[in-house]
């Protein structure tokens, strides 16, 4: 763990292993900390937070440039080991790293134009000027999907505010965290002003909602977690930033370029075998044109190379762990004990290569009802399940019938209708004739039970700002 710009061992030395999903091997024992570990960190984040908060804009930005050069060149050392303890292949986790650090870049800026306001004011010998504050030490807690990115989006506008943090990473995905904050300690951040804790989840998050020196939680994970943690934060009224579950529908229109669906359908199905909130959860194609669109898929599908993130031309890896895999296969098996049509794989992957890793085969299910878990739940993994519709309205009737609102997408190449089912869809975020979302520039976050608060582009900072009015009589 990483404290006040030193490195430690948790209280007692208590450890917890890191397995690579890859072929299930333990690589490595991590600190396990506790709530008095994430009291200690959030002290020194306090203690840095007079400083750092004091710091000029100009210099922060310095700081983070610096940040986003040291992972630029590190970035093959930091994806090697995301793919051993995550799983996915090498040159994903290396866009990913980069793209992490992108945000660093983009934040470097936006620290430098946290802007107030000079108000009209009531009467004439007046000045109403609205200020921006840094609100304070604020705790992140991330998951193991993205181990290096989710920790930069909310540090480095966490940082570009002026706040000081505590992370809590996954405990599935401790060795990327520890990697970053070694750049971090190498750009020669103050002390203090990022900390990392490994270990218990609940006491470490309690210990960030119980403190009161934290302002600001920013989580992302489970939907069940975050309701959880929301609660908690009400005690001293916390501000919050949820980014949770989503259940994305792909909606494909007979109007559509095929190719340009299939394609996005397949690249936004294995960005990280399935494993990311915005993947593409619920298929809806107009039945006119189901039939082909199913049948150039499944071909599509078939191309797809499983394997270990280390093995050259694999597009998916492993699933993170046993868990998750049973879970992949149980929403498949309901499907199929509840009348869907199993297309293409269904079934975890076995011997040789996928011997005591966590491969599941690419899945394509058809003839999908809403009474499936599959439809209902987020399932994490390489399934397509796809159902047919008749008109628009049905189709944007079935997307929103979730409570989840974070990614939806759709391929039409008719103006009206892209105007009209972009106003209808509730979601945080709309791909159209586009699967993909995530961009530094833009701001990723969801509505609904998928969360609040907004990450990446000119709103992402405004989570860690307070404004302050000043009145002034002259
Ligand atoms: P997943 O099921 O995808 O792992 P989680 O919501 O359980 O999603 O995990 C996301 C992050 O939340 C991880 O860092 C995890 O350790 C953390 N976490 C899990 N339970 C709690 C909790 N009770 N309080 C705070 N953090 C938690």
């Amino acid at each position: 763990m990483f404290m006040d710009g030193a490195w430690t061992d948790a209280a007692g030395l208590r450890q917890s292993p890191v397995f690579n999903p890859a072929n299930g091997e333990e690589i490595a024992r991590v600190s396990y900390g506790a709530y008095e570990d994430a009291v200690l960190a959030v002290e020194a984040a306090s203690r840095a937070f007079s400083v750092w908060s004091k710091v000029s804009a100009e210099e922060r930005a310095h700081y983070l440039r610096k940040v986003y050069q040291l992972i630029y060149e590190d970035a093959d050392r930091l994806a090697e080991i995301m793919t051993l303890e995550q799983g996915k292949p090498f040159a994903e986790a290396k866009g990913e790293v980069l793209w992490g650090a992108d945000f660093m870049l983009w934040y470097a800026e936006e620290a430098r134009r946290v802007y107030g306001e000079i108000v009209p004011p009531y009467k004439t010998t007046q000045k109403i000027l609205v200020q921006r504050h840094p609100i304070g030490v604020v705790g992140a807690i991330t998951p193991w999907n993205f181990p290096s990115s989710m920790i930069t989006r909310k540090l480095a506008p966490a940082l570009a505010a002026g706040c000081t943090a505590v992370v809590k990473p996954a405990p599935e995905t401790p060795l990327s965290a520890i990697a970053l904050f070694e750049i971090f300690e190498k750009a020669g951040l103050p002390k203090g002003t990022v900390n990392l804790v490994l270990g218990d989840a609940a006491g470490i998050g309690r210990a960030m909602l119980e403190h009161p020196a934290v302002r600001k939680l920013s989580f992302t994970g489970s939907t069940e977690v975050g309701k959880r943690l929301l609660e908690q934060s009400a005690q001293q009224v916390k501000k919050m930033s949820l980014e949770l579950g989503g259940h994305a529908p792909y909606i494909v229109f007979e109007d559509a370029d095929m190719e340009a669906a299939v394609d996005g359908l397949v690249m936004n199905k294995f960005q990280n075998n399935g494993q990311t909130c915005i993947c593409a959860n619920r298929i809806f194609v107009q039945d006119t044109i189901a039939e082909a669109f199913i049948e150039r898929f499944t071909q599509k599908m078939a191309e797809i190379r499983i394997g270990s993130g280390f093995t050259e031309g694999v597009h998916a890896g492993p699933l993170i762990h046993e868990k998750a895999l049973l879970k992949v296969q149980e929403h498949v098996e309901d499907a199929v004990s509840k009348g869907a049509r199993l297309v293409a794989g269904g079934a975890r992957l076995q011997g040789g290569e996928y011997e005591s890793g966590f491969y599941f085969a690419p899945t394509v299910l058809c003839h999908v009802t809403p009474d499936m878990k599959i439809f209902q739940e987020e399932t994490f993994g390489p399934v397509a399940p796809i159902m047919t519709f008749r008109t628009e309205e049905e189709a944007v009737e079935l997307a929103n019938n979730t409570p989840y609102g974070l990614a939806a997408y759709f391929y039409t190449k008719d103006m009206g209708r892209t105007m009209r089912v972009a106003d209808a869809l509730a979601y945080g975020m709309i791909g159209i004739n586009e699967a993909v979302l995530g961009y530094v520039q833009a701001p990723f976050g969801g509505i609904k039970q998928s969360g609040f608060g907004r990450e990446g582009g000119r709103q992402g900072i405004d989570d860690y700002l307070e404004y302050k009015y000043l009145n002034l009589n002259f």
